[in-house]
């Protein structure tokens, strides 16, 4: 068999969608399972709606996941020439005819088709005419086959017949000179020689319009395949309604591209009833037999999941290089600049149970970075009293005589005073949390000192003391 080419072919009319995404993503999938190749195709020829930012969204966000494409990106309208010139080769074999029809009377004649109970298709009043384009506003149409079937052997959804009869005859180039997305994609499809078009099912009933004209032109034909789509919670197709759809908002909000991966190929497709994936494993594991037909439900809640599985497992160091750009946003500039990386990653370690995403993560890692720490009032009046002041006083000379912060000498001496004091844990425990942290919520206390270091955790030691002596 011929090497595998399949591609994602976006129009750029927006941001990048997640149903987009997860297109992109099987296609992608099988590509480096079968050691294909996978081609980025912008198809850009609606030019009232196309724009520059959409196209450089859907780069960011195909890079932002890791879905690196080997060919592309292609943009369609720099290849107009290419579909201008098959158009006339179909028109030479008389295949395809100009029609002269205007937009208006058109629309007429298809309103008193319908009221007739008639099919509302083009009625064919220039099939004939051997019409030739002297004036240039003139459509081309295709020839569509009106007997016999089309047969779509579907990669998901098995084979599906198509009546001929109920073919329209396309238009392929507008009277303008622009190819029609039906007509541009088949010659793209057909010339980038694609094995496989895989794309949401919305786009089933253009495959029986599509495949007369790969014949007609004498192209193979290639495989389809057509994914169920994604609706919300209330069974209507995924929309802002159910929360956001841009797969770049979920950088912002503090996904991890790989949980989003995983999450999204879960949306139709399964493996028994394993949830966690890691990419090596699906590229092995996929296949389109393995993908649903019916449509798929979008459920936030189970994403949020994979989220805190995808921060609590990832390497620290890939998790803490995804958050310095959320830090950054957060105003933690000068902070993450004076820290190191192996810092960051260990600061993650310390804070990644209790994170479900990032932007919940840059709220627990901010206490340690910096020199000082903002009290949260109530915890200060609460805890940084002036009966703790001369425990806490006690607690940082001992601390002060190691030269450098031990766990089990720290804990040791952490003890002792307790002991000394004739009190219970807790009682100092808060105190001290509270001056370090600034909160009464926090990873275990000699952990925090560990990542704080030594002069830091004396540092606030004697700012939580200070300010017990003023309350
Ligand atoms: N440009 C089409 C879309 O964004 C893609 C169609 C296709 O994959 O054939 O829906």
């Amino acid at each position: 068999m011929s090497q595998v080419r399949v591609r994602f072919a976006p129009s750029p009319t927006g941001f990048l969608h997640i149903g987009g995404v997860r297109t992109a993503l099987f296609n992608w999938l099988f590509a480096r399972q079968q050691k294909g190749v996978f081609i980025l195709r912008i198809e850009d020829t609606d030019q009232s709606r196309s724009t520059d930012e959409s196209i450089e969204a859907i780069i960011e966000g195909m890079k932002w996941v890791g879905l690196d494409w080997d060919e592309g990106p292609f943009r369609q309208t720099e290849r107009m020439e290419l579909y201008r010139s098959h158009a006339m080769k179909l028109l030479e074999r008389g295949q395809a005819y100009w029609c002269v029809c205007k937009a208006e009377e058109l629309e007429a004649r298809r309103k008193e088709a319908e009221a007739k109970g008639l099919s509302p298709k083009y009625d064919g009043r220039c099939r004939d005419r051997n019409l030739t384009n002297p004036t240039g506003d003139a459509a081309l149409r295709f020839k569509a086959p009106q007997e016999g079937e089309t047969i779509v052997d579907d990669l998901i959804k098995g084979r599906i017949l198509f009546d001929n009869q109920v073919q329209d005859d396309l238009i392929i180039l507008r009277s303008n000179g622009y190819p029609t997305y039906n007509f541009s994609v088949v010659i793209d499809d057909a010339l980038m020689n694609i094995t496989h078009v895989v794309r949401g099912d919305d786009h089933l009933t253009n495959t029986p319009r599509q495949i007369p004209i790969f014949q007609a032109l004498g192209f193979p034909v290639p495989h389809f395949g057509h994914l169920p789509m994604i609706l919300g919670s209330d069974k209507a197709r995924l929309s802002k309604r159910h929360g956001a759809t841009s797969i770049m908002a979920y950088k912002d909000m503090g996904y991890l591209p790989d949980a989003m991966v995983n999450y999204l190929v879960r949306l139709g497709w399964s493996h028994g009833d394993q949830e966690l994936f890691s990419r090596q494993e699906l590229i092995e594991k996929f296949s389109w037999k393995n993908v649903q037909t019916s449509a798929a439900v979008f459920n936030p809640d189970k994403l949020l999941w994979l989220n805190a599985e995808y921060i609590k497992t990832s390497p620290p160091s890939e998790v803490a290089q995804a958050l310095v750009p959320l830090l950054n946003g957060a105003g933690l500039q000068e902070e993450v600049q004076a820290v190191s990386p192996d810092w960051l990653a260990q600061s993650v370690v310390l804070v990644k149970e209790r994170a479900k995403t990032l932007v919940e993560m840059v709220d627990w890692v901010r206490p340690y970075l910096g020199q000082a720490v903002t009290y949260d009032e109530e915890a200060a009046k609460k805890f940084l009293t002036p009966a703790i002041e001369p425990v806490l006083g006690k607690l940082l000379a001992r601390f002060a005589d190691f030269p450098a912060f031990s766990k089990q000498q720290w804990e040791g001496a952490f003890k002792q005073v307790v002991e000394e004091e004739g009190m219970k844990m807790g009682q100092v425990a808060q105190p001290v949390r509270v001056a370090l942290t600034g909160r009464t919520a926090s990873p275990g206390l000699f952990e925090v000192m560990e990542v704080l270091g030594r002069d830091r955790t004396l540092l606030r030691l004697r700012r939580g003391i200070e300010r017990a002596s003023r309350s």
